[in-house]
């Protein structure tokens, strides 16, 4: 129960901790895109679009008189004279109207008489404002201040007409006022508007105001008198071209290629409706990201849905409002925010799909196989036996209602038990190993004798179960032995099984087996594992054996008696035979610097003793680590193959030259004639643990292990006895006058960092 309720603790922790690194790297990622302004594109056509919803008309009170191909095809070519400037102006000042801004260079002199037309008008007016182009670099090109000359100016005002445009040739921004020369001069949208100058600073220019309501007349109406005098009178007046052959034209967001001099009314309208605010992009995305934090807090998925749609859609249209009151603030940065929480959230829990049953809810089990935290627990499989036939015959809505009650009988005992679901009644958990699951389950077996009740009608649930006790394989080989171990109890007519690993022993995984462990031992999988041996008489570990492991990825260990049995039958075992050597020489070498004299055993086939180089390379791998060749003894594995094969023998005396021991492993089981024992050239005899095991139970076992000794002394041979698991045995050994032990009751197989320690602690303990 604790210990459900402290995973349960866990896995809160863990989904709060990924809820805070999202949105950490949420918020730098935003902050980043929000820096680099790369959601430009976006917020524009954003704007642009919301600009839409509340377009309006414009006041009015500002005219266009544009130069237009009209204009131009009645009057002539562009330039005009300036006597043609001076007449519109003429004009305009008869008609009544407050100002004239002329958003047409004047620059430098022209025709004497058409200068000083011009300049007579201006001053006759005193109410004209000439263009200004202050100093502007635009790519390679740098254009210079060009100002009127001061004949014109003197009795003129001055406005500026440059603005910065972007990739589209729009215009977003005009400045209040800039400096030109060491004047401050106005914008002409400033001026029209009347603002305050503010040096250095720009405003953002309010497109929702339709450019198409700005009255308009022709230059060419103004000069011949065509126009309706009510609509210029009092007002304002822009005069500027307006044809594609002059240029001057610009991106107008929202509403399409127009003349610039639209650029300086509509910023002017702006300013005459207010003062526009812009709060950059941190506000919204800071709104975002709260939003985005709400998100990762809720569980379910409606809510989340629900928070960041809404998040997105205010984030969309609720600058609406703010824009109406000119306030602009950028929200793709915080968009950005919301579209990375929402993508990882929506997989995350795609995913988590993956691992649910959808008729229960119950993870499934893949998530089974994913749960790490299994690994060291015995594993309970359950399978209703006639699920298929239930279901089969439930409406729909039903199945759930039965497996309702599956559970909980499952659940007797232990109320937060996480159960998994597979397809087909098929249910299983994990259950602590140290205790004994026996009782539990037959326990569990028994509340299933009681029908179960759907709708009132009694369904019988015939059920078994099988148990996988914690074993080092991968939860999904797990799983399946427990599913296995459940059918074969069914079968059995059992209440429950456990999982028997001879069933794993299948011809299919022997195969893949063999072409996996040449590349095992290149990808290190497969280590050296030594078992101590003792000597009898002093009491000391004189040296151990070297035992190959294999710990495969997805299996986990793999039994030596397993990968090795059909290494040998398919003659895949030199490889690793080397490898084994190669280590062991290396780790007794070690041994042997650091702890005095130690020896060290290595399993040998006697089907490799047909291998010529053999003997040379094990010569040259023994002065390579230094190992004096008598500290090492090869174990004779299947001599029953050197049956009939002289070169055997051959090769075997030529390893007794070089200094090496050889030791008849496994004796008493194969081929153990009096007279192949004499043809050996062996030192050392080793009982098979299947004697040395049940020595003091069975008679004929001691008979067997204690006339071995006295054959092997007869014959001046050494003699160890493998399998030793009890004190008792060990004693009776030492009675029996056996030279060395070796087994579980003095020590596993381990690493060699465990035996180095292990050696250490017990010499010293020697010593004291
Ligand atoms: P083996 O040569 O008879 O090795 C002794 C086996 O008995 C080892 O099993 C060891 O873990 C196990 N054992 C040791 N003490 C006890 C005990 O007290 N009780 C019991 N029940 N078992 C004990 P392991 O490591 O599974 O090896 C199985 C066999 O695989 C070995 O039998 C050996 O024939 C072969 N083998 C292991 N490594 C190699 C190798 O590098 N090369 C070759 N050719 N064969 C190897
Ligand atoms: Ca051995
Ligand atoms: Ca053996």
């Amino acid at each position: 129960m604790e210990e459900i309720c402290s995973v349960a603790w866990r896995k809160a922790q863990k989904g709060e901790q990924a809820g805070w690194k999202l949105l950490l790297w949420t918020a730098v990622a935003a902050f980043v895109f929000g820096l680099i302004q790369l959601g430009e594109v976006p917020e524009d056509m954003l704007r642009v679009a919301r600009n839409k919803v509340h377009s309006h008309k414009a006041s009015g009170d500002i005219v266009f008189v544009a130069v237009d191909d009209r204009s131009l095809r009645e009057i002539g070519r562009w330039p005009w004279p300036r006597r043609k400037h001076a007449e519109l102006i003429d004009r305009l000042s008869q008609t009544g109207v407050k100002r004239t801004f002329l958003d047409i260079i004047i620059h430098g002199r022209s025709e004497r008489t058409d200068d000083d037309l011009l300049v007579s008008s201006i001053e006759k007016a005193r109410n004209v404002t000439l263009a200004v182009s202050a100093r502007s670099v635009t790519g390679s090109v740098s254009n210079p201040d060009l100002l009127p000359p001061i004949i014109f100016s003197r009795h003129a005002k001055l406005g500026l007409i440059n603005f910065a445009y972007n990739y589209q040739n729009a215009v977003w921004r005009i400045d209040y006022s800039r400096k030109v020369g060491s004047n401050q001069v106005p914008s002409f949208a400033g001026k029209l508007a009347n603002a305050a100058p503010k040096p250095g600073q720009t405003f953002i220019l309010d497109y929702s105001v339709d450019p198409s309501t700005v009255p308009v007349v022709a230059a060419v109406d103004v000069l011949a008198g065509r126009f309706n005098p009510r609509m210029l009178k009092g007002k304002d007046v822009v005069i500027g071209t307006a044809s594609d052959g002059i240029g001057d034209q610009y991106f107008i967001p929202g509403w399409g290629k127009m003349p610039g001099a639209y650029v300086h009314i509509l910023g002017a309208e702006t300013l005459k409706s207010g003062t526009p605010r812009y709060l950059g992009w941190f506000p919204a995305l800071l709104l975002g990201l709260g939003a985005c934090w709400l998100a990762t807090k809720r569980k379910s998925a409606g809510q989340v849905s629900f928070i960041l749609g809404a998040a997105a859609l205010l984030l969309t249209l609720g600058p609406v409002g703010l824009e109406m009151n000119l306030i602009y603030a950028d929200v793709t940065p915080a968009l950005f925010a919301v579209m990375i929480v929402s993508t990882v959230l929506a997989g995350r829990r795609w995913r988590q799909r993956g691992l649910v049953n959808t008729v229960s809810g119950l993870p499934n089990l893949s998530a089974l196989r994913a749960n790490k935290m299994g690994q060291d627990q015995a594993l309970i499989a359950a399978r209703i036996l006639n699920y298929a036939e239930i279901v089969a015959t439930l409406p729909a809505d039903q199945e759930r209602q039965l497996v309702d009650q599956i559970v909980s009988r499952l659940r007797v005992g232990a109320a937060n038990r996480t159960l998994y679901e597979g397809d087909g009644g098929i249910f299983a958990w994990f259950e602590d190993s140290s205790q004994p699951v026996g009782n539990h389950v037959e326990a569990l077996y028994s509340l299933f004798r009681n029908p179960a009740r759907v709708d009132g009608q009694p369904i019988d649930l015939p059920i078994s179960f099988g148990v996988e006790i914690g074993s080092g394989r991968s939860l999904a080989n797990r799983l399946a032995s427990a599913l296995v171990a459940a059918e074969e109890a069914a079968h059995a007519g059992l209440k429950w099984k456990y999982h028997d690993p001879e069933t794993l022993e299948d011809a299919g995984w022997k195969l893949s087996m063999l072409s996996q462990l040449d590349s095992a031992v290149d990808k290190g999988e497969v280590w050296v594992a030594y078992q101590p041996k003792l000597d009898l008489k002093s009491r000391q570990i004189i040296g151990a054996e070297a035992l190959a492991r294999w710990t495969h990825p997805e299996k986990g260990p793999i039994a030596a008696s397993e990968f090795i049995a059909a290494a040998e039958q398919h003659d895949r075992i030199g490889k690793l035979t080397d490898f084994v050597l190669e280590q062991a020489v290396s780790a007794a070498a070690t041994v042997n610097r650091k702890q005095g004299p130690f020896g060290i055993a290595v399993n040998l086939s006697a089907r490799l003793l047909g291998d010529k180089g053999f003997v040379l390379r094990l010569r040259a791998m023994l002065a390579r680590n230094g190992l004096p060749a008598h500290l090492l003894t090869l174990e004779l594995t299947e001599t029953a193959a050197l049956a009939g094969s002289g070169s055997g023998f051959d090769m075997l005396a030529a390893l007794r030259d070089i200094g090496v021991n050889i030791s008849i492993d496994d004796y008493g089981t194969g081929l153990s004639t009096l007279d192949y024992l004499k043809k050996i050239p062996a030192s050392e005899i080793k009982i098979d643990q299947s004697f040395v095991k049940g020595m003091l139970d069975n008679r004929s076992d001691l008979v067997m292990v204690q006339s071995t000794i006295g054959l092997a002394h007869s014959l001046d041979r050494k003699v160890v006895a493998e399998g030793v698991e009890q004190q008792a045995v060990l004693d009776a050994l030492v009675d029996m006058n056996c030279d060395v032990a070796q087994g579980y009751v003095i020590g596993r197989p381990m690493s060699l960092e465990s035996l180095m320690k292990r050696l250490t602690s017990t010499r010293r303990a020697s010593v004291a």
